[in-house]
């Protein structure tokens, strides 16, 4: 019953005014618990979710927008999975280029060698 509101709570932007009626109709209703997140800014939420589904391991934090984690002495590291998979993706790009090059260079040199003056 309360499991299709607490995947919700994974939304970013959409509809929180919804959400947060929804989940105050369930209070009521549904045994919640208080779950303490923590980012890497030093800011503490204190989310709660109906008792019968696991917190979620990641809260994102709404003060910075951060990703928060249950764990206060080690909290989750401002995301840089993107800009570290650009950079891998840069670097790759750069190696199948000069790769290309080489050999290009290569086959050009072995065209002139080959061909007789
Ligand atoms: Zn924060």
């Amino acid at each position: 019953m309360a499991s299709g509101n607490a995947i919700r709570g994974t939304r970013v932007g959409s509809g929180p005014m919804r959400w947060v009626d929804a989940g105050q109709d369930r209070m009521e209703a549904v045994a919640r618990t208080s779950v303490s997140y923590w980012c890497a800014n030093g800011h503490q939420t204190e989310p709660s979710f109906a008792a019968d589904v696991p917190a979620p391991a990641i809260w994102e934090c709404p003060r910075c927008g951060l990703p928060a984690g249950q764990d206060e002495q080690n909290p989750p590291a401002r995301p840089r999975a993107e800009p570290y998979k650009t950079h891998l993706a840069y670097v790759k790009e750069r190696r199948s280029d000069a790769d290309a090059a080489a050999i290009l260079e290569e086959a050009m040199r072995r065209l002139h060698e080959r061909r007789p003056r």
